[in-house]
């Protein structure tokens, strides 16, 4: 326990409701804090304004505010300060809209109990002390701003919502490697987050960029945990990244620095432990390394400790272009809830990588028009649509897509704004924010990359009635081929591509199946079923498994 008392500021009308509170608050023994109770808003933002509050319980009903104007509100003077919301049970949608627009967390009165109440305080304190170091970033508080979305539809027992929240291991380590004059030694700073243990081993890609950190890695390592519980695959989640730009290294430095990475997390990884697969910036070669690195300390060839490595080294066919073809596959069944002949549709491709040019490859073969493509240099348009081949020759050439003689250059954002059919985000995370999203003009939004939609940016594409195909679904073909070849490995065997589509569609297809159903049923938007789906798969395990000791 600290030894300074925590400063709470209750913001709540109802006399009953905020002397019961100050009186649970009292019961909690782990907890020493002193509260300052106000009955109304403007009181709370002079209170504020001087400081020294370290954690603001709030109801967002007030008599001199109403709903999330008051959240905003206080966010206004108090912006560093966490807040957690007060909500009746009739009051769910508000209070996931609180979590959207910043809130830590939120409480319902009438579940209201000592303990409860304790450990959200204390457990909010931590995540706002966590956030403010190595864990900051903004695609870990959209993660778990979703999650919390999730579970408030879902009223997920607090128990588990608090397990879920942060990864279960997360190692970081800095490493150095000599560049390629060997008199010059780069220390780089490295990560590998496992987020659920729960399910069987962990499983997760390895991404290489310079603005790799803590947060994105756990991000990243919890949307793979509801990803594979999606497609009922029997892993956790899991992620690891090395922040440095891959692409200013020699393919003999991407070697030296993925070799002793490999060496860092030795301890973390193994076919029934954790295994990694490619990511950002990483590719099967960079994981035949990692493969052969992991073997020479074991003594023998181990090729189940990767997937996404070389087909003669036990890879799996179809694995090389597996998210892009889930990614086509979903884009079909989306286009035919739609009735959106594709044949006849437009689509736009950002990123032009591993994930976005086997998208536009398939898009392409099916009749779509690619009318614009990006990636890191440039985007491209052209009204009577591009050659998805003569880019990819282009880009096999160049490594990236500047220059491309016969398209028009176009900026980043005017590429998200064409107005076509299909929008195929498969670059960076962050890139459909509030800012664009009432500028996105398309039918149907297929997420190839990992959180590229903002949470608030999520709501207005829902109001405009844009169909969002969630990155945990949209992308997920990925880790179910790399399944199938973590399982022909085990078993030294090895399936055709036929077997492989067509499993790969199956599993793809129920799961598109079960989340539209959800979303339709409970009025939801897609994403949110999406991880509805995989929490429930999750927490149903947990509760299976029970805390131990
Ligand atoms: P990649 O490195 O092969 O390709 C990334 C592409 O994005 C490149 O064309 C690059 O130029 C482009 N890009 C980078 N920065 C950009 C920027 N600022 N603006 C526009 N374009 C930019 O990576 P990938 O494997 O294709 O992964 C892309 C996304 O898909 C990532 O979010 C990744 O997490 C996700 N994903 C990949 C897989 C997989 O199997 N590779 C599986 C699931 C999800």
């Amino acid at each position: 326990m600290s030894d300074f008392p925590i400063r709470l500021l209750l913001i709540e009308d109802n006399p009953l409701h905020s002397r019961l509170i100050q009186q649970l608050l009292k019961t909690d023994t782990q907890l020493r804090c002193e509260v300052e109770a106000v009955e109304r808003l403007d009181e709370g933002l002079v209170r504020l304004t001087r400081g020294k509050v370290d954690l603001v319980l709030l109801d967002l009903v007030l008599p001199d505010s109403e709903e999330l104007e008051t959240l905003w509100r206080v966010r206004l003077v108090a912006p560093q300060v966490p807040v957690v919301i007060l909500t009746s049970l009739d009051d769910v949608k508000l209070a996931a809209r609180a979590v959207e627009s910043g809130a830590y967390d939120y409480l319902v009165k009438s579940h209201l109990k000592g303990a409860s109440l304790g450990r959200a305080v204390r457990y909010t304190l931590a995540r706002a002390r966590a956030r403010g170091g190595e864990w900051d970033s903004p695609m870990f508080r959209l993660a778990q701003q979703q999650f919390l979305k999730a579970s408030q539809y879902m009223g997920l027992d607090d128990n588990v919502r608090q397990r879920l929240l942060f990864p279960q291991r997360a190692h970081m380590v800095s490493f150095p490697f000599f560049r390629d004059d060997h008199s010059q030694v780069e220390t780089v700073f490295g990560y590998r987050v496992q987020h659920v243990l729960t399910m069987g081993p962990t499983k997760g890609g390895i991404r290489y960029h310079e603005g790799v950190d803590l947060g994105e890695v756990a991000a990243l390592a919890m949307w793979m945990t509801w990803k594979c519980a999606l497609m009922k695959l029997p892993f956790g989640g899991a992620k690891g990244g090395v922040r440095v730009d891959p692409t200013a290294l020699s393919r003999t430095e991407l070697q030296r620095l993925t070799r002793r990475y490999t060496t860092e997390i030795i301890e973390m990884i193994g076919p029934d432990r954790d295994i990694p697969a490619p990511d950002l910036g990483t590719d099967e070669q960079v994981m035949a390394w990692l493969m052969d690195t992991y073997s020479q300390q074991i003594g023998h060839a181990v090729p189940t400790v990767v997937t996404g490595k070389p087909v003669v080294l036990g890879g799996s066919l179809g694995r090389k272009e597996a998210t892009g073809r889930g990614l086509v596959f979903l884009i079909e069944a989306s286009a035919q809830h739609l009735g959106l002949e594709l044949s006849k549709a437009t689509a736009v491709v950002q990123g032009f990588g591993n994930v976005g040019s086997h998208t536009a490859r398939f898009l392409a073969e099916l009749g779509v028009k690619i009318i614009g493509v990006g990636d890191v240099s440039t985007s491209l348009y052209r009204r009577e649509g591009l050659s998805v081949k003569d880019l990819q020759a282009y880009v096999d050439e160049h490594r990236v897509l500047d220059g491309y003689p016969d398209a028009e250059p176009i900026s980043n954002a005017d590429l998200l704004e064409l107005d076509c059919d299909v929008l195929v985000l498969a670059a960076l995370q962050n890139q459909v924010t509030v800012e664009n999203a009432a500028q996105i003009s398309c039918r149907l939004l297929a997420e190839g990359a990992n959180g590229p939609t903002m949470l608030e940016a999520d709501d207005i594409l829902h109001d405009r009635g844009i169909f969002v195909l969630p990155d945990i679904l949209g992308n997920a073909g990925g880790v179910t081929v790399s399944y199938f070849e973590w399982v022909q490995g085990m078993q030294n065997l090895t399936w055709t591509l036929d077997e492989i589509n067509g499993r790969l569609k199956s599993i793809l297809l129920d799961a598109f199946r079960r989340t539209l159903h959800r979303a339709q049923k409970d009025r939801l938007d897609m994403r949110t079923a999406a991880l509805i789906e995989g929490v429930s798969r999750v927490t149903e395990a947990k509760l299976w498994r029970g805390v131990f000791p």
